[in-house]
């Protein structure tokens, strides 16, 4: 077998990967053990949410699938933070879970030039100085001019329930064996994560008319302006734990192979277990669960934030603490996977190791956790896999371009030393890489790479233009002794309340314009504070920073302020070469250098965005 790009999984990175790769033109093949697991949410069947929505927009604008499968299959949808600024406002969309996958399946199987391949991949194959292709365990070998690993958790995957563990990739599934001893054979170091997941409970055994429900919506939202048809389908609902469930953890924690120090891989700080949270902060006497169905028939609901890696009986217990939840049946028990990941640090901006010319890799291996980073790396490593075959130049998406962008450069700047979660507060550019302008941001490149056709860069160029023409009417319209412009600015004036003026002459822009149309009037200021902010960083390389108290420091990361303390830099230049330090702290810095000198908090007014 030979093809240009070989892809490795059928996860969410290796399928905006294998998509990319084949509309660029190449001959595709997507390499997994059991075909029927592409597209499977082996976590929670949501996709989007604070920062990882503006990813999702960021996808579809570049003309990426992840945001068409979840508007297609998606069963309830909700803006989050809706009532807070633009910059943090990000769509969440709950899917049916075997809807969602079966539709990625007959996405790749509907591209003729994508060839699945069922089998383990054991081996890379390794030519004159880059890959030459794989080695199955069945023994085939396959050859390509790229190979793109978006392996997922499967790389010596370990899964635990308690302490009783065993060898698989995920639950149900047998791990990766042999290829962790590949990539060290051909020079990468690897580092060892874990990540867990929450309960599925038998859904006619939850007392649902006690929770507090939350619906979708409305008018319904939507990462492609398409919602689906069964959009408004279902609620989500709200729980809590109760002290008897703190009081059952803390007495347990011995049983936890989390905390009994079985597991030796780091996990996500910012997606803890619940026995992580009851620990962390013993001040909560609650915290709040999220009840979320996996279809609108579904006879399984998954119990987001409730992750555990405490033993199955435990569990039975724990969760009849909770309120709705008395008489309770875990269909499928809790559990955390321990996994090998590449250090991302080997990898160069365009996702291509440092090590093996040709050998790209994305997502969960390259250290991420999440559905949506995993489908931003996959297209970018998608694209630039196809763009190596036909000896093209790599591209790569500038971190102040956008989301995709800080969160790469964060991988391979800076290196993780746990699972990284992308988070509105990572990138110091949120204000201007807001899921609202993810087309005016990237459908250019999108199209300038291949990946959209004239027809949509057309539909979307035209929208553009009628957003941008009616922001200059509403700068220029009276209405009585005051410009349309300047009544949007005031805190409760909308769009809509404009419109309800009788002196107000309608346009025939979709909501979706009118909301871009009033973001871009009401936070002007803001935004224009922003740019000139990260335009005048350049200047300060040089600035001292050596006598600031770290502590008062605001918007600051954790790693953020344990290195500065650690390393204690004197320049803001040398801050920004330290690893752990992102350019957020960089930005947070520089805001609390400059309003001490010239009494000006400019963080106050970030903030409130
Ligand atoms: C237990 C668990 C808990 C999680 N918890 C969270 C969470 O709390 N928050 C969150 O955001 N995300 C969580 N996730 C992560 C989320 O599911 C993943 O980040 C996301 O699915 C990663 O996508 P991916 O494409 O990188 O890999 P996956 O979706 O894991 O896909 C990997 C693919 O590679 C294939 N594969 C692996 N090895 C080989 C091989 N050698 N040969 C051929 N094929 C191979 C697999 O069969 C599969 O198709 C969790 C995942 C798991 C399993």
């Amino acid at each position: 077998m030979k093809f240009d790009v070989i892809v490795v999984g059928g996860g969410h990175a290796g399928i905006e990967a294998a998509h990319a790769a084949a509309k660029l033109g190449v001959s595709v093949a997507m390499v997994l053990p059991n075909p029927d697991k592409i597209g499977l949410m082996p976590c929670n069947p949501a996709i989007g949410g604070p920062g990882k929505s503006q990813m999702v927009f960021e996808i579809e604008a570049l003309g990426g699938v992840m945001g068409k499968l979840a508007d297609q299959t998606a069963i309830h949808a909700r803006t989050l933070n809706a009532s807070k600024g633009p910059a943090v406002q990000s769509l969440r969309v709950q899917n049916e879970r075997d809807g969602y996958a079966s539709a990625a399946r007959d996405l790749i199987e509907s591209i003729s030039n994508i060839q699945i391949v069922r089998g383990e991949v054991a081996e890379l194959l390794v030519g004159k100085e880059k890959i030459n292709g794989i080695s199955l365990t069945d023994g085939r070998t396959i050859s390509a001019t790229s190979v793109v690993l978006c392996t997922g958790t499967f790389l010596s995957g370990v899964v635990w329930y308690g302490k009783q563990h065993r060898e698989a990739g995920r639950q149900g599934e047998a791990p990766a064996r042999y290829l962790s001893e590949s990539l060290k054979n051909t020079g990468h170091e690897l580092l060892r994560f874990k990540t867990g997941t929450p309960p599925r409970i038998r859904a006619d055994s939850v007392n649902f008319s006690v929770l507090d429900e939350v619906s979708s919506d409305n008018p319904v939202s939507s990462f492609t302006g398409n919602p689906g048809a069964k959009v408004s389908s279902s609620p989500t609902w709200l729980t809590h734990t109760t002290p008897q469930t703190h009081a059952l953890i803390l007495a347990n924690l011995e049983h936890s192979a989390m905390y009994g120090g079985e597991i030796e891989g780091r996990g996500p700080r910012y997606c803890p277990s619940i026995e992580d949270k009851v620990v962390r902060f013993s001040d909560k006497e609650r915290h709040l669960l999220f009840v979320e169905p996996d279809g609108i028939e579904t006879s399984e609901v998954y119990l987001q934030g409730f992750s555990s890696s405490l033993p199955p009986y435990l569990q039975d217990d724990m969760i009849r603490t909770l309120p709705g939840f008395e008489q309770a049946v875990i269909q499928r028990y809790a559990y955390a996977v321990e996994y090998d990941a590449i250090d991302p640090t080997q990898l160069d901006i365009s996702l291509m190791s440092k090590k093996l010319p040709g050998l790209f890799s994305a997502g969960q291996i390259n250290g991420t956790s999440g559905y949506e980073e995993a489908g931003a790396q996959g297209l970018v490593a998608g694209i630039n896999a196809a763009r190596f075959s036909q000896t093209q130049a790599p591209i790569s998406i500038p971190r102040n371009l956008a989301y995709i962008g800080v969160m790469i450069d964060d991988l391979v700047r800076w290196g993780i030393d746990e699972p990284y979660r992308m988070l509105t507060s990572r990138n110091e550019y949120r204000l201007l890489h807001r899921q609202d302008n993810a087309e005016d941001r990237l459908t250019e490149f999108g199209y300038s790479w291949g990946l959209i056709d004239d027809q949509k860069y057309s539909v979307v160029n035209e929208s553009i233009a009628r957003v941008k023409n009616e922001v200059t009417r509403l700068q220029n319209l009276r209405l009585g002794v005051d410009l349309a412009s300047k009544i949007l600015t005031r805190t409760e004036s909308s769009y809509d309340s404009l419109e309800q003026m009788d002196t107000f002459p309608k346009s025939n822009l979709s909501l979706w314009e009118k909301k871009k149309v009033e973001i871009l009037i009401k936070y002007s200021a803001y935004v224009e504070r922003s740019e000139r902010e990260l335009e005048s960083r350049k200047d300060f390389e040089s600035l001292k920073i050596e006598n600031l108290d770290i502590a008062k420091v605001s918007g600051l990361s954790i790693e953020g302020k344990q290195a500065l303390l650690k390393y204690s830099p004197k320049t803001l230049g040398a801050a920004q070469r330290i690893r752990g330090i992102r350019d957020s702290d960089i930005n947070a810095l520089l805001v609390y250098s400059k309003g001490k000198s010239r009494k000006i908090d400019i963080n106050v007014s970030r903030e409130t965005l």
